[in-house]
């Protein structure tokens, strides 16, 4: 059995490669390589497209507006960043212009999400997000039928829900969502923590 703190210093080394990645051409336009953080054993690794502004800025994922969201909506499930969940990008680099990033970058950066997940080994994967439902589980899933339905993807349990900046723009989905999430907290007492404390589920 890997140890936490082999765990972190393996996280801290793929982190130290990540950063000097040069595969795709995103490299060019980039601030920062935005690697991704939260608690290296979590249970839960949330995955989303690619860093936005605010992020490239930072260097550290969800920051901006739809990051305060989903810290909210974190809060709301009784998770935290920095206990329950990891969170990183399918694509490292910030894409110009904040576009979707193309299937091609997206299959150049994948492998560093790989290797983070084989690290972390969580027991749940939340994809937010139409881009990153596609570009990880393929061309057929679509989130508007697909969101809050558990899916095997990569071997490894799976659901995808809306991206918290498609909750900004149209608030009509932020009810579907919380229907999502909860039943995100309730496989998660299933199946990590049955003491979990959630004042809503
Ligand atoms: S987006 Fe990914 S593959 Fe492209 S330069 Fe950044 S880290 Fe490397």
């Amino acid at each position: 059995m890997t140890e936490p703190a082999e765990i972190t210093d393996s996280l801290l080394r793929l982190k130290q490669e990540t950063i000097a990645c040069s595969r795709c051409e995103l490299s060019k336009t980039r601030k920062n390589v935005v690697f991704g953080e939260g608690n290296p054993n979590a249970d839960i690794f949330l995955i989303a497209e690619a860093p936005g502004h605010t992020e490239d800025l930072a260097g550290r994922p969800f920051v901006g507006a739809s990051g305060q969201l989903l810290d909210k909506i974190l809060a709301a499930c009784g998770f935290t960043r920095q206990q329950h969940v990891f969170l990183s990008n399918v694509v490292k680099c910030r894409p110009p212009g904040n576009r979707t990033p193309s299937l091609q970058e997206a299959g150049l950066c994948i492998p560093w999400l790989y290797r983070q997940m084989e690290l972390i080994d969580p027991q749940i994967v939340i994809l937010l997000g139409a881009t990153a439902l596609r570009y990880m589980a393929g061309p057929a899933y679509k989130i508007t039928r697909d969101h809050g339905k558990w899916f095997y993807c990569n071997r490894r349990l799976t659901m995808a829900v809306y991206h918290p900046s498609a909750l900004l723009r149209n608030p009509g989905l932020k009810r579907d969502t919380w229907t999502d999430f909860k039943n995100v907290v309730l496989k998660y007492r299933e199946l990590s923590d049955p003491d979990h404390v959630c004042q809503y589920v």
